[in-house]
């Protein structure tokens, strides 16, 4: 049985591995240039140095025994309270440590999935060639296939509309999800910030930043990840970066970095879940995963790929 799995995030990654254990053939498709998603990282250049950020997901936490034992022994570290850890260097070598020995076709948006003969096709454009938030290129679309079966593992927005044109209901199912999105400050500083480790102000712009030299085994340089709250990423969605960034610089209370990245995540933490662990219909072989099936975090899209896979290969 052939399986196509879109979007190579934790969700299609864990979903891949689970079908591969129990003897399928699986290809991924991922409009990113590595897997991982939003378990990102960001090299962020400081003269010769490379300073490696969590861009996104900051810390992981395992509540599932499975989930706890998969993590042994994939370099991961605790931080900083008991139940929370980090993936060594750097946020995204999880996800590329899980990936390994899986066919991982990157660099493609898939931008329709196409019935035929009662198998799949998956047509998709060169990722560099899209625009977020813009209209599909008037570009003709590669096929690959045919697949016997299909996951797909996108946050729901971005799967809704592969879905509309051939499984409406699935589509509808996912309308009652919703996420918050979330403006990222990455910022690289000359001397050490008079400041904890870790700040989650109640009030204000930020909602959480982190000194990510604490975190361990990164980079020694003085360096934050700050990410304003929900609330108030919602209401400068579409503000300017640099005045994103100067908003947050101010809230930190911060000097003017040696360097900075500033990036709006649209669908960042899940605010309202599916709460069931994954969609699965087996007479049209199309099924969803994702961290919204469950919860916003990292072992949620984990958990929410084993049950597809499961589900899958019963
Ligand atoms: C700012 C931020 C902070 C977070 N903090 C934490 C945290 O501290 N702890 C925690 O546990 N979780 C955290 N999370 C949540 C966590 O990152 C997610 O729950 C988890 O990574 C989701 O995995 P996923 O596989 O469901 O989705 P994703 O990681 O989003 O994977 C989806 C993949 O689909 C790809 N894709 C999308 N559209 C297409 C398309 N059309 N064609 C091809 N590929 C496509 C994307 O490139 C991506 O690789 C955070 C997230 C963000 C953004």
């Amino acid at each position: 049985m052939s399986i196509a799995i879109i979007g190579a995030g934790m969700a299609g990654i864990s979903c891949a591995r689970a079908l591969r254990e129990a003897g399928r053939q699986v290809v991924l498709f991922d409009k990113g240039r590595a897997a991982g998603g939003r378990m990102a990282t960001k090299r962020m250049a400081l003269g010769e140095a490379t300073i490696r950020m969590d861009h996104g997901a900051q810390y992981i936490t395992a509540r599932d025994a499975g989930f706890a034992a998969l993590l042994q022994g994939q370099g991961i570290a605790a931080w900083p309270e008991a139940g929370r850890f980090v993936p060594l260097p750097a946020m995204s070598a999880l996800p590329r440590a899980l990936a390994e020995g899986l066919d991982i076709q990157l660099g493609r948006h898939v931008s329709a999935l196409r019935r035929q003969g009662g198998q799949w096709m998956i047509e998709h454009l060169p990722a560099d060639a899209v625009r977020p938030g813009r209209p599909l290129p008037d570009l003709a679309a590669e096929a690959a296939g045919p697949f016997d079966a299909v996951a797909v593992a996108l946050p729901a927005p971005q799967a809704a509309p592969l879905l509309q044109p051939v499984a409406p209901a699935l589509a509808a199912a996912l309308e009652a999800v919703e996420y918050a999105p979330c403006w990222t400050w990455l910022a690289v500083f000359a001397a050490r910030l008079d400041l904890p480790d870790v700040l989650r102000p109640e009030t204000g712009p930020i909602g959480w930043a982190a000194r990510n030299n604490a975190k361990p085994g990164r980079e020694a340089q003085e360096a934050w990840v700050v990410q304003a709250g929900p609330e108030w990423s919602r209401a400068h969605l579409e503000d300017k970066a640099g005045d994103v960034a100067a908003g947050l610089r101010a809230a930190l209370g911060a000097p003017a970095p040696l360097t900075e990245v500033t990036h709006r995540w649209r669908y960042s933490l899940v605010e309202r879940a599916l709460g069931l662990p994954c969609l699965w219909d087996g007479a049209a072989g199309l099924g969803l995963a994702g961290d919204y099936c469950l919860e916003g975090r990292v072992e949620a899209a984990f958990l929410s790929g084993q049950a597809l896979a499961r589900a899958m290969i019963a």
